[in-house]
Parts: structure tokens; sequence; C-alpha cells
């Protein structure tokens, strides 16, 4: 290729893998698999480092991450990062709209209400429309440099598009939210413990976390969030309004809040706020109030600062999800890899609309800074759907107080000994034959995301293992109603229920029996590799170190962790137990002349047959995929009952739209 064309094969690429970036993070309507997009990264990737160009610090292939830094250099705003005053009552917010009608003598106020995310602050400059630095606020005049960080954020464009509705400036500051949505903060934690790690406590604690790695390859695995909402200083071109800056924003490529509105009167703002408590727990994001900011641009600027707080703008904050109550004891639970996690066992107590009894108390470490005891009274709370966390003792000094909580030296279940491995916070029960633990791998062999037996939740699994019914997730094939009679307060229908599904569980799709195993380090993305490159599970249980690190990501601890697996006597005597069972988990089999090979499918409404999961993974058996939006590669809509606005757009498209029942035709049924 001659340089001519490489340079603008580069410029190619780099447009393509944006607009891919965009589909995925923004619009969450992927047109192209991983695999594909891991392809042209490569090449991109390639490409550069042959043929260095001026361009590259706007490159999509800054956003995996640079070599680690020593430290965070110091950053001064070149205009300051103010705070917010916050009001907690209604009538606050009303004394805050009199007092600038007051200063302002205005009769009405406009303003511009949007969601408060519980995130952190930052402050991004662009120059002549590229990503050149960012910062954390800090003290609001100085803030660390986090430049490398930032640019891992897939959904924060490195360059600004080019927009109808304002020029690009040749300088501005604009300032957002850095956040974790709660599903992934869930999976994160979800990972972390598996792997022996402190879990984060909260989404928040997570992406602040993740935004100060020195190691920017780490923050790029974190699934971090921003969203935009407003400038600092700017060169070149001026607004009037701030509704106008946030369309100025969105035009420019940035992701902005869509919940947030124009509000023309201080009861505008009053219903807002209210309206937005009422979904504050639907939202994917943690919220913990609302933002109001004066419109206009010329009476903010009359109004003025007070010390470090704007005055046209107010933080209206929801009422904690708090509540107080008392530690009846803190007990010590056995996870699946043998982790000793205390848990303080409560007062049963409303918080936020939910009854909480227990709250995890995560480590030792943390039971000591927060001073925790037995008997206390305590402050608890619960931050969007997270497990509640006890926030502090309300009276650390009251007179006779129960001794301070020791981590057992012995496992509470089993009575082996406890280590706690280097670099690591938690403790482990090491006896492999441990029920708690034995216990905790049958209901996550169970589980939904593994095999999804139904009716095998986590008190049945446990009564059969106490009953000695079943001693590991092999031994389920072996129940008969019968056995499952014997147990207590176990009617005929559900006993015959259970054993029916576990009798479907006997072709499990391979990658989902590979994460059912419950092998260290190995959850459900991993599987599905594996799944991909073994096609079964002979393969995989021959595998060697080598076969293992080839893939590319899996490093020498995840392997060496499967390997070690596969090998211990107790593992291979259950791997033939399911094989006596005549469980066969399904090879995946994805070729060119899979009968959906190439087609991709969007549902919209309900099916009767079947579940939009169910539905899902028949499609990508087939060889297929399924797209959350409609997209001009769609091959199909299948309509259901009811159906969204999805059906509108595939008209619109001219994108061909099947019944349920032509999809049933169309895969065989
Ligand atoms: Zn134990």
């Amino acid at each position: 290729m001659d340089e001519d064309r490489t340079i603008k094969k580069i410029s190619e690429l780099r447009k393509t893998i944006e607009y891919h970036n965009r589909r995925y993070y923004q619009q969450d309507a992927p047109e192209i698999s991983d695999a594909e997009y891991d392809r042209l990264m490569r090449e991109l990737q390639e490409l550069e480092t042959r043929y260095p160009d001026d361009d590259i610090d706007s490159s999509p292939t800054q956003r995996v991450g640079a070599a680690p830094l020593s430290k965070f250099s110091s950053f001064s705003h070149p205009s300051p990062m103010l705070s917010l005053a916050n009001a907690f009552f209604e009538e606050e917010i009303f004394e805050f709209n009199n007092r600038l009608k007051r200063m302002a003598s205005v009769d009405k106020i406009s303003y511009v209400a949007e969601p408060k995310l519980d995130g952190l602050a930052v402050n991004l400059i662009y120059e002549k429309g590229i990503f050149t630095k960012g910062a954390t606020r800090g003290d609001g005049a100085t803030g660390e440099d986090i430049t490398q960080n930032l640019k891992t954020i897939s959904s924060l464009p490195l360059r600004m598009k080019k927009s109808a509705q304002a020029a690009i400036p040749d300088f501005v500051e604009i300032r957002g939210e850095v956040y974790m949505e709660k599903e992934p903060f869930e999976k994160l934690n979800r990972r972390r413990r598996e792997d022996g790690e402190e879990p984060f406590a909260n989404p928040r604690n997570a992406a602040a976390g993740s935004l100060r790695q020195l190691d920017s390859k780490i923050t790029a695995r974190r699934p971090l969030n921003i969203f935009l909402y407003g400038i600092g200083s700017i060169q070149g071109i001026s607004f009037s309004t701030h509704w106008e800056i946030l369309q100025a924003l969105s035009g420019w490529g940035f992701p902005v809040n869509k919940l947030i509105e124009q509000a023309p009167g201080i009861n505008t703002c009053i219903e807002y706020f209210k309206r937005i408590g009422d979904m504050r727990n639907t939202l994917p994001y943690d919220i913990d109030g609302v933002v109001l900011k004066v419109d206009s641009l010329a009476l903010q600027n009359t109004l003025g600062n007070i010390s470090r707080n704007p005055r046209w703008a107010l933080a209206c904050k929801f009422p904690a999800q708090q509540a107080t109550t008392i530690i009846k004891e803190i007990i010590v639970q056995v996870g699946r890899m043998g982790t000793l996690t205390p848990v303080a066992v409560m007062e049963p107590v409303n918080v936020g609309g939910v009854m909480v009894s227990r709250a995890t108390l995560h480590n030792e470490d943390e039971i000591r800074k927060k001073d925790i005891r037995e008997g206390d009274t305590v402050v608890i709370q619960r931050a969007g759907d997270v497990i509640p966390e006890v926030v502090k003792v309300v009276d650390p000094d009251k007179k006779g107080r129960k001794k301070e909580f020791e981590m057992p030296d012995k496992c509470p279940e089993c009575n082996s000994e406890v280590v706690k491995l280097e670099g690591e916070v938690a403790y482990r029960c090491v006896n492999l034959a441990c029920p708690a633990q034995l216990k905790e791998h049958i209901r996550h062999f169970a589980s939904r995301g593994a095999l999804d037996i139904e009716g095998l939740g986590e008190k049945l699994s446990a009564q059969l293992f106490d009953a000695k019914l079943i001693a590991d997730p092999a031994d389920l094939y072996f129940l008969t109603k019968e056995k499952i009679l014997e147990l207590d307060r176990q009617a005929d229908k559900s006993a015959q229920n259970l054993i029916d599904s576990i009798a479907r569980a006997k072709n499990p799709p391979l990658d989902k029996f590979i994460y059912a195993l419950g092998i260290r380090h190995v959850g459900e993305r991993t599987a599905k590799l594996l799944a991909e490159r073994f096609g079964s599970i002979e393969n995989l249980m021959a595998a060697e170190m080598e076969d293992l690190t080839i893939i590319n990501e899996i490093g020498p601890e995840i392997a060496s962790s499967i390997v070690e697996f596969f090998h211990e006597p107790k593992n291979k005597a259950v791997m033939k137990k399911f094989a006596n069972a005549g469980v066969i988990p399904q090879k995946k089999e994805i070729s060119n002349n899979a009968p959906l090979a190439g087609k991709s499918f969007v549902f919209t409404g309900a099916m009767k047959s079947m579940g939009r999961n169910d539905a899902k993974d028949i499609v990508e058996n087939l060889g297929g995929t399924v797209q959350s939006g409609v997209t001009k590669k769609t091959t199909y809509v299948v309509a259901g009952a009811e159906p969204g606005s999805k059906l509108d757009k595939a008209k619109k498209a001219g994108i061909k739209i099947i019944s349920e029942a032509e999809f049933l035709k169309l895969i065989g049924k």
C-alpha cells in the first residue's frame, strides 16, 4: 500500500470505529460483532505504529489505555469549578426562587432542570475540537490530570462532531459527571468477589476508584460512562441560554442526559423534582437529587456567585434512603470460593420502601474502620438497588458496648483452617469439602446465568445437601421424585416440577455449562470464549496451559485456574458423574451454513410462545444476531403483541416485518 492510500485508510478506520463506538455505547444498537470490532481496532493499531501522524491523539486506539503513571500531575482549571448550594426541603426551593426574583427584579424565572448524578465531576478541555486535557474537580481551583483515563471512556468523543447548532470553538472547557451504571457495577463487584478482591461499596466509589487509577489500562476495562452538562470558559462562540449550551453539546456528539428539561417556572421545577424522585429507583444509574439552573446566561451573570457557590443554581437533594436500627449479631458467611464475609443481622427496618434485615460488612478492615459491634445502633442506607450497608454507628462513645468483632480463625461451617492470602483482604476457608462452599457451588450451578434450573433456589439446594441427597451438582441428575418427597414440606407437584426442570438441563449450552462449573476466575464472558474456542467439554478438559493462554483475553492466572480445576481428582469424579448421568452440553457450532447466518433480528412487543431471552438464544444458536434497536442492517423485525416504536421505525426504514408465527416457521418450529 502506498503512503497516501495508507493515510486515507487510517482516517477511514478511525471514522468507522468511532461510528461503531457510538452505535454500541450511546445508541445500544451494535451493528457488528465484537470479533469484527477487534479486527478493525487491531488493523488500525498496526497502521498507526507504522505511519504515526498528528491526529493520533484523537484516534480511537487511544481508548485502550497508556503506560501506567507514577502519580497524577496537578491541573489548574482555567475557570473555577464551583460547587452547588443544597436544598433538602420543598420550602427551600421556593425560597431560592423568591430570592432570585427579588435580586433580579423580575416576576418569573425560567430554569433548566437536570437529574443530579451521583458520580465524579470532571473538567474537559477541547482545543479546535480535539480533546487535549481532562481533570478531576479537586478543590475547584486545582484538580488531577486524568486525561489518559478519560480517553478510555468510550462514550466520550475524542473529537467534537461538526454540528448545525454551533460552530466548533477554538477552546472550551466542558463540565460533566463520570458515573457507573448499576448493572455493570453489580457485575464488576461479582467478578471482584470471585477473584478474591474487595468489592466496591457503591457505584460512585467504583467510578471514582476506576477514574483515579494510575494504570489507564485498568480504567479501560471498567464500565465507565459520562454525561456532559455545562461549559466553563469558551473562545470563539457565545450562547445566550443554558439550554442552548446543552443543545450544542449534544450536537457536538457529547452524551447529554435525556431527562434534562426546560422548566418555565418554579412550579414546573417542583413537579419535575417529584417526578424524577418517583422514577429514581428505575433508572439505570444512581441519582441523589435534581439540579435547577437559571436558563438565561445574562441573568446568571447578574446574579453572580456567593463564596464558592453560583447564586443561580441549586442542588435539590432527595431524602436519603437511610434508616436507623440495631445490630442483633454479626455472622460470618462462607462463599463459593471459600471467602468469609461478615454480615450484620439487624432488627428489620424499612429503608426507602424495602424491608431490610441484613447488611454486608464487606471485610474485617471495613468493620474496624467504622468500629461496628454487636448491639450497636447504626445508620444503614441503600444506594439504588445495591445491598444495604452500614454507614456509621450512632453513639460510638456509649458505655457498655460489646467487644470488638474478630474474624474467626476457623471456618464457621466446617471448622477448617482459615487463611488470608497475600495481597487479598478476604479470609478464605481452604477445605475443598467445606459444606458451605459445596452448597454455594450447587446454588451457583442452578442459578439463572448458569443452568437456570427453575425451582432450585438457595433454600432447597441447602435442604437437599443437608439431607445428604446431593453432595455436588452432578448428583442433581440422579434425584428422583420419591427422594425429594422425603424432605419436609415438599408438595408432589413441586417435586415433579423440579425433576422436570433438572431433566431439561441435560443438554445445556456449552458456555453456560462451563460457567456453571464455578471454576475460579471463569465468569460468563470467559466461559463464552472457552466454548467458542474448544467446542466441547472434553476438549476443554484436555487443554494445557499453552492451549489456553493463546486466547487473547486469557492470562496465565485464569489458565492455571482452569487446568488445576480439571486436574483436581474430586472434580474429575464429578465430571465423570455428569457423563454417567447423560449430561451432554451442546457444542457451539456457528458456521456460515447455519440457517440464520448473517441475518439480524429485532424483537418488539410480547411473544406468546417464548420469552425475549429464549428467542435470543434460538437466533444465536442458528447463527443469527439479535439487535436491541432497528438499524439499516436489520434483516427482520419480529412484531409480537403490542409492539413498540421499533415497529414504526422499521416501517419507515422499509425493513421486513414478520409475525411471531412467521418467525417460528423461519426457525423450523
Ligand atoms: Zn469451611
